[in-house]
């Protein structure tokens, strides 16, 4: 049994890479396959007879080839199966419905105030079931709901250890709840793992082997994805770099630490920051403390407003801090920066770069690109739809063929 099992892990391993290779290029035939994947030109043709059989991959025109040779070209089939996405943000949820090339289909946006954790749990389940009924006939094609969170989480469990600054969000289940009432297959993931899975597959991440995704909003947080897999630690719970010390005298955090990361460079931390400024001084032009905004002081910060240039400047340092760190623990290739504190631009990744610049050993400066996310769907929220086709992906050839359903317990 042990045996059989390895077998098809092997086999759902090599499927993986291939279909990895097929979503990324537009023209490649079984050859060229053989070639970027290294397995053997009769293993791969096996394959992928076994993903066309699954309707996962078709074969399209004749394509000229060197030396005159033709060869049939290969695609993937992008309405093969769907997932539900959603984004649950501290502020809103977002859902849609996703196909195997991150197509956003039915999207709806609904805000949250004082979010309690039932008045969560039964807009989402309104939300999907709502997408799900706009989805007709696609609906038989649904493998799955992927929702991105912020964490710390236990994606395992499918629960949410901790939201900061949010009181109820302890050990909250979030899955199973779902689970029970729609009856499709819900997995939980970090909104930073979410997101790095979406600039590998489809932003600026694609040719990285070692990538980073830091989202910087109300929390902070990092998605490590080496070599095509996310590193997930112990119980997921990797990638929490916004609960790293760099004042280990500093104010208490509701972790448990002192001095946290994203006490300094969160969107939270930049907005407190300014409302200590409106009080003590009030800017002129600015609004009073309490309507203060992070788009508030973007907006300020274009307008030309020097105070709210350098609170922005100040967040950046504190967050090139944290880029720091991550460097010299990871050395990512790359470094993918979003979320809420991204919208400040240019100015914001300067100071980080610049703090970067200082405090890297010069050997690794150059080696590692660090930029803004770009993509035109927000990352997390197109990242919850990629994992649960990832997941699919990952467990194909135990699925029956033409027939793409459920993958939980597959
Ligand atoms: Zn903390």
């Amino acid at each position: 049994m042990r045996k059989a099992g390895n077998v098809m892990d092997l086999q759902d391993r090599n499927l993986e890479l291939l279909l990895e290779i097929i979503r990324n290029h537009d023209d490649v035939s079984r050859q060229d396959l053989a070639e970027k994947s290294g397995l053997s030109p009769a293993g791969v043709s096996k394959l992928v007879s076994l993903l066309i059989s699954k309707g996962i991959v078709y074969e399209d025109a004749l394509v000229s080839r060197r030396k005159g040779r033709r060869a049939i070209r290969l695609r993937i089939n992008r309405d093969a199966m769907y997932a539900v996405g959603v984004r649950f943000a501290r502020q809103y949820v977002k859902c849609g419905l996703f196909n195997v090339k991150g197509e956003l289909f039915h999207p709806s946006y609904e805000p949250l105030q004082n979010f309690t954790v039932k008045q969560t749990l039964d807009l989402m389940v309104d939300m999907v079931t709502e997408t799900l009924r706009e989805c007709g006939e696609m609906r038989e094609r649904v493998v799955g709901i992927g929702i991105s969170a912020p964490g710390p989480l236990l994606a395992r469990e499918g629960k949410i250890a901790l939201i900061s600054n949010s009181p109820g969000w302890r050990n909250i289940c979030l899955t199973k709840a779902i689970e029970e009432q729609l009856g499709i297959p819900t997995f939980l993931e970090h909104d930073a793992n979410a997101s790095v899975l979406a600039e590998k597959w489809f932003g600026k991440g694609t040719a990285s082997n070692c990538l980073v995704f830091i989202t910087v909003g109300q929390g902070v947080g990092a998605g490590i994805l080496i070599n095509g897999s996310i590193f997930s630690g112990n119980l997921n719970v990797a990638g929490e770099i916004g609960h790293t010390t760099i004042d280990y005298n500093g104010p208490l955090c509701d972790c448990g630490n002192r001095g946290c990361l994203e006490m300094y460079s969160s969107s939270l931390a930049l907005v407190r920051r300014a409302q200590e400024l409106a009080r003590d001084k009030q800017p002129p032009g600015w609004p009073k403390a309490e309507e203060l905004s992070p788009e508030k002081v973007f907006a300020l910060a274009r307008n030309g407003d020097t105070a709210a240039q350098e609170l922005i400047r100040r967040a950046g340092r504190f967050m090139g801090i944290g880029v720091v760190n991550v460097i010299n623990t990871y050395n990512p290739d790359m470094i993918i920066l979003g979320d809420e504190m991204a919208e400040a631009g240019e100015p914001w990744l300067q100071a980080i770069k610049e703090v970067v610049d200082q405090r890297v050993i010069p050997e690794l400066q150059k080696e590692t690109i660090i930029e803004l996310s770009e993509l035109a769907i927000e990352p997390a929220f197109l990242g919850a739809g990629a994992l649960v086709i990832k997941r699919a992906f990952g467990t194909l050839s135990r699925l029956p063929n033409n027939a793409v359903t459920s993958v939980k317990n597959a």
